[in-house]
């Protein structure tokens, strides 16, 4: 059985998390606010704050741009569900635009959707892919609106020197248990903005700068010390992990890259890919497709994902709403998507038997 993710602690994560229980301190003290000092610096940005989970993050962000009701923010219909879910949770109107062959929001149709509603552009770094940037910012600026950028799957990828998440206004990260690095459930929000860091430290904990002095409607949307050990045991490994990520990909990308029936990822050259997921694309055709290959796969105990199989215009809970719209490009490769093992622990002869049962299999 080759599994399709694999969570990786040591001893280092064992004795940061002892360390914490031993010390009686369990919420609210310094081993949080280290990992957000590290954090920060890691992402070249000038703060981060810790919460309880990427949807939180996500949630806060919006709230700290005054994001609600009446207004709308652009986003995908190609990404995990919480993306679209906190902009629901503050009363703002999600506006889908279709991606591109990339997985990413088409930067270039965001224009279009721009009404004298729309506040703020979600972008979602993908797969740990990252989206075309310097075009979401020229529209951002030149319509006066916010960016947050999703990177809960982007941990240390890179655009054009800066790293993913730090480039807009806000960027979100999640520590769940299955992404690049994790603390279980965790989150994290970066920006560069004081009047945001110190917005969002108050909303993670009821509004509150001083205990027991409420200022505002806040939330209890805090991390633990134990999780924040082990997001700074994490953290201090993630690019050796990433690093691990890329060369299993570059490895994947030489064994299947002449399969006419594949595509494999799409990577601009102005990008540090993390590969959170390997995700090629099986054209659709009558026989010998995404189904035969995943079949294959169950028979043969090799793990894989199917991120995501609806897109998120199609879920019931957006057609309850009364969402409808066409993205043609999004419900293809929700069609084709399909993401093969490629986590650090996967060796390098896992991948070449993968590789050439696939190409048996089509
Ligand atoms: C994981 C993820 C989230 C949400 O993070 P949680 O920590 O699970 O709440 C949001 N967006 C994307 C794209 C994700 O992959």
């Amino acid at each position: 059985m080759i599994p399709i993710t694999h969570v990786s602690f040591t001893h280092e994560e064992e004795q940061a998390v002892v360390k914490v229980l031993r010390s009686g301190q369990l919420a609210q003290g310094e081993t949080v606010a280290a990992f957000e000092k590290q954090f920060a610096s890691y992402m070249g940005s000038g703060y981060a704050v810790a919460v309880a989970n990427g949807t939180v993050a996500l949630h806060i962000a919006l709230l700290a741009l005054g994001i609600g009701p009446g207004d709308e923010v652009i986003t995908t219909p190609y990404s995990f569900i919480a993306s679209t879910n906190a902009i629901l949770y503050v009363g703002a109107t999600p506006v889908f635009v279709d991606i591109g062959k990339d997985f990413h929001i088409d930067a270039g149709k965001i224009e279009e959707k721009i009404t004298k509603r729309t506040k703020a552009i979600l972008p979602v770094h993908l797969f740990g892919n990252v989206c075309d940037m310097d075009i979401i910012r020229d529209v951002a600026r030149r319509h006066d609106l916010k960016i947050i950028e999703d990177a809960c799957q982007a941990h240390g990828a890179i655009y054009k020197s800066k790293k993913a998440g730090s480039i807009g206004d806000i960027g979100c990260f999640s520590f769940y248990a299955t992404k690049n690095m994790t603390t279980g459930e965790g989150g994290m929000i970066v920006t560069d903005d004081k009047d945001i860091n110190d917005y969002a430290k108050m909303a993670r904990s009821h509004g509150g700068r001083v205990r027991y002095y409420h200022d505002f409607l806040g939330y209890n949307m805090r991390m633990t010390e134990m999780q924040a050990a082990l997001g700074l045991v994490q953290l201090a490994k993630l690019d050796r992990f990433n690093k691990i990520r890329r060369e299993h990909a570059a490895y994947y990308n030489e064994l299947l890259s002449d399969m006419p029936q594949l595509v494999t990822p799409v990577v601009a050259g102005c990008v540090q890919h993390v590969y959170h997921q390997y995700t090629i694309r099986v054209r659709e055709q009558k026989e010998k497709n995404r189904q035969t290959l995943i079949h294959a796969f169950d028979g043969a105990g090799i793990g894989y994902g199917i991120y995501y199989p609806v897109p998120i215009h199609q879920q019931k809970e957006l057609l309850v709403r009364g969402f409808r719209g066409n993205f043609p490009i999004a419900e293809q490769l929700s069609r084709e998507a399909l993401s093969l093992p490629v986590h650090p622990k996967i060796t390098k002869k896992q991948i070449h038997f993968i590789a050439e049962f696939i190409e048996k299999a089509l």
